[in-house]
């Protein structure tokens, strides 16, 4: 998780809603654009589904109040603006209770094809469409509650369980692979990657394998892991993940798949 951020959060006002100028506006309308065709062919029926129940504004950043009432009606979940960068221990609490925090600002033009963290670009058009399934927001609470109970020391390990799943998670489907992660589905060029790359290792959906495999939020991954089926997730979290965890940390975590970087 990065530790500073170029941006700064968009506080919302007393009713919830937040104001966002023409130009964010307009550079929502843009990546919108350019992502829904890529997200039509490369992601998964799963979120494809949830990305039309959720029928988000195509022409100007949506606001969190308004995604909130349709999750839930669906599932119980809310979108609730956050700063920018959380810990994870906020994080994990607020999952816990159906809360998904969402950095508020949208990048500017010059980050347009890349941005390090997550911007309501990501958290929106990213993450709630598979928020609107029970199976995925059951799976997501679940992490935060398994977070909820461990030491801070233990929180890198659990996250990565979240990061190859939620976020660069791909599966079967139709086929061939398919992406079901937020990171893959706000990404222009990530998710054509890690669908079609013969240059990305994709591995077998395991959690003690994704438990000890490092990870860079800052590349295209070089490792994925691929689910068989998508219920193969919703078994991980019934798991008792702790004793995955304690597993994961007596064998250790594999070498990296990337240049070694201090901050990563
Ligand atoms: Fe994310």
């Amino acid at each position: 998780m990065a530790k500073s951020s170029a941006y700064t959060a968009k506080a919302p006002q007393p009713d919830g809603r937040i104001v966002y100028t023409e130009e964010e506006n307009l550079v929502w309308r843009d990546l919108y654009a350019r992502q829904e065709a890529n997200v039509r062919r490369w992601s998964a029926p799963e979120y494809n589904v949830g990305f039309d129940r959720l029928a988000l504004p195509a022409d100007r950043v949506p606001q969190c109040t308004d995604v909130s009432r349709t999750l839930t009606a669906l599932t119980g979940w809310k979108v609730e603006p956050v700063p920018a960068l959380i810990g994870f221990s906020k994080f994990f609490g607020m999952l816990a209770n159906r809360t998904f925090p969402a950095a508020s600002f949208i990048r500017s033009r010059k980050d347009f094809d890349y941005i390090k963290e997550p911007d309501i670009f990501h958290e929106i058009f990213g993450h709630t469409p598979l928020l609107t399934d029970e199976r995925f927001a059951r799976f997501s609470e679940m992490i935060g509650k398994a977070g909820e109970r461990l030491e801070a020391r233990d929180y890198s390990w659990l996250i990565r369980l979240y990061w190859f799943t939620i976020e660069f998670g791909l599966t079967h489907a139709n086929g061939g692979y398919k992406a079901l992660g937020s990171g893959l589905a706000s990404s222009p060029t990530e998710l054509p990657y890690s669908v079609e790359s013969p240059d990305a290792q994709r591995r077998a959906f395991d959690v003690i394998d994704i438990l000890r495999t490092p990870y860079r939020i800052d590349i295209h991954q070089p490792v994925y892991f691929v689910l068989d089926k998508v219920d193969d997730l919703f078994k991980a979290a019934e798991r008792d993940l702790a004793a995955d965890i304690r597993t994961a940390q007596s064998r250790g975590l594999f070498a990296p798949l990337y240049p070694v970087k201090e901050d990563a």
